[in-house]
């Protein structure tokens, strides 16, 4: 019998799946088609990639910038030089910007290369039979492991194991906000000497230049595009419907920057219904030793990848 299954391949899921997988059999299950979660790098074609959801990572503590040098000297990760514009009025943050070599969702990867894994596997519920868990999966498939461990955003994994949480896991008041994110290629552009721009406007808050990221060389400029919660909050149940949504994002990006409508040639919106949580909680991470069912993610400390690679951290010492 499997020992651990894990539903999510984000920075979380891959990261308790790595350690975890030092001493037990584990099984990661992602509805998405690849892993990475909200850290994901969406490639259209060769040449055409862009990191819609995490933009950079600037580590804080000591245990994760030395975690992050480390993929660095292994050409995993690098930092993203170059001119970082803010025209917000906020204090200037000097902290080191950390990107993937090829992708932001290179912890995933890094991490889960021995994993065993299931993309296209959505996870509908879980059932516990007193002996093992039984994971149903959305296409009728069944799994069978000793615990089950949930990285999802908290609506998500209270949805699937609401049943089996104890109140002050039901009680906790995190509220994941939304981000609409648009990628943009235009052709014929000059390169220009920007690396990212942080807009002080209501809806527009970020445009990251992917090309400054020298992943690739490019005759396209290939921007991102990501919009302010108050905006996402309006627009994020219709944005699919209206291409008004995604129209009022690409327009204040055009006025702003002096970029042509008629230079378009790809466009692509993706609506990120849980991003981030503004609060945090009282707990790193959680264990029912007698269920066997954990969770850890980002949202239990704070809406970054350092957090939710600290919370599978601190899952992994309780299951110990
Ligand atoms: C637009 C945006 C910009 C961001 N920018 C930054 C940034 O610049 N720097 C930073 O540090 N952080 C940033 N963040 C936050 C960062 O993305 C998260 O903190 C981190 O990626 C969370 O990782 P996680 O593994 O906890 O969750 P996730 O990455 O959400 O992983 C959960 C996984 O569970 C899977 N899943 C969900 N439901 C099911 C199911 N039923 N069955 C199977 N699988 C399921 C999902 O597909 C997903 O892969 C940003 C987030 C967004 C959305």
């Amino acid at each position: 019998m499997l020992d651990f299954c894990i539903i999510g391949s984000g920075v979380s899921g891959s990261t308790i799946a790595h350690l975890l997988s030092k001493k037990y059999s584990v099984h990661m299950l992602d509805k998405a088609r690849g892993p990475g979660g909200r850290a994901s790098n969406k490639r259209f074609i060769q040449n055409l990639s862009f990191d819609h959801g995490v933009q950079y990572i600037s580590p804080k503590s000591k245990e994760f910038l030395k975690f992050i040098k480390t993929l660095c000297k292994k050409k995993e990760a690098k930092i993203w030089n170059g001119n970082h514009l803010d025209f917000t009025f906020e204090k200037k943050d000097i902290s080191e910007k950390f990107i993937g070599m090829k992708g932001n969702n290179f912890i995933s990867k890094y991490y889960t290369k021995k994993i065993k894994k299931s993309f296209q596997s959505s996870v509908k519920s879980i059932f516990n039979n007193k002996y093992f868990w039984e994971i149903k999966l959305d296409n009728g498939e069944n799994i069978q492991a000793l615990s089950v461990i949930l990285t999802c955003p908290f609506p998500q994994s209270k949805k699937i194991a609401g049943k089996y949480l104890e109140k002050k896991m039901l009680n906790l008041n995190i509220n994941m906000e939304p981000n609409i994110t648009t990628m943009l290629a235009f052709k014929n552009q000059k390169t220009v000497s920007v690396s990212s721009i942080k807009f002080n406007d209501d809806i527009l808050t970020w445009a990251a230049y992917e090309n400054s990221k020298n992943r690739f060389n490019s005759s396209k400029s290939l921007w991102t595009l990501q919009s302010s919660i108050g905006w996402a909050r309006k627009n994020i149940n219709h944005y699919k419907k209206s291409k008004k949504v995604e129209n009022t994002l690409i327009s204040k990006f055009l006025n702003f920057t002096g970029y042509k409508k008629d230079k378009i040639i790809f466009k692509k919106t993706h609506g990120w219904k849980y991003s981030y949580n503004l609060n945090g909680s009282p707990l790193k991470s959680y264990w029912n030793k007698k269920l066997r069912l954990g969770l850890c993610a980002d949202w239990f400390i704070g809406p970054k990848v350092e957090n939710a690679w600290l919370s599978a951290n601190d899952l992994a010492k309780k299951i110990k």
